[in-house]
């Protein structure tokens, strides 16, 4: 009877867990991603496999509504997005309230194993780019800094993370399921949220 009880239980848990996956495709750049996602469980669970239980923080990401609840404010303007419609990732730094859900959600799944990701540099305001743009010279001169008003810093997207060896190779086993990639060929530090990509 007990072992019956067990089984009853843990299919309620099982359907509670996949009715947030069976949740409708949000409309927007998260579609693809959540979309994909989908298709990697559905594809699991057809061949008989385990599918593994995505990670609570990852699920909640996942939830639609979460999701709509997060605006898109690069209509602001590249690096003039108000401090008050970013969201903060800790200390002065801040991104898109989307990236910086996703950013938090993937530094905790990185620390639950151990993995430390400091970040040294995130969105960057206009008068911020100019000032990197002398000092570092642009991208078209050789330099380190793209032209003002067309880094993905000023849509406040990009993160540049301080990766040692582990970490780095954690960024590239991982990142990518949070929406971030590493877009920037000779910037091994610089993350954008692309989830579309
Ligand atoms: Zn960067």
């Amino acid at each position: 009877m007990e072992g019956i009880a067990g089984a009853i239980a843990r299919i309620g848990a099982l359907d509670r867990q996949l009715s947030t996956l069976r949740a409708p495709v949000p409309s927007g750049q998260f579609g693809a991603l959540l979309e994909r996602s989908m298709t990697v469980v559905a594809g699991s669970a057809a061949a008989g496999t385990a599918v593994p239980a995505p990670s609570a923080a990852w699920a909640a990401a996942l939830r639609p509504a979460a999701l709509q609840a997060a605006p898109d404010v690069s209509a602001y303007g590249n690096g003039r997005i108000p401090e008050s419609a970013l969201t903060s990732i800790g200390g002065d730094d801040r991104l898109q309230p989307s990236a910086a859900k996703l950013f938090l959600s993937m530094r905790a799944e990185a620390a639950m194993q151990g993995v430390e990701l400091p970040v040294n540099d995130s969105y960057r305001s206009l008068q911020e780019q100019e000032e990197m743009a002398e000092r570092k010279g642009l991208y078209s001169e050789g330099g380190w800094a793209a032209k003002p008003g067309t880094s993905s810093h000023g849509l406040g997207l990009s993160v540049d993370l301080q990766l040692d060896g582990e970490a780095q190779r954690w960024m590239r086993d991982n990142a990518g399921r949070f929406g971030f990639v590493e877009d920037v060929a000779r910037e091994p530090w610089h993350w954008t949220f692309r989830p579309e990509v």
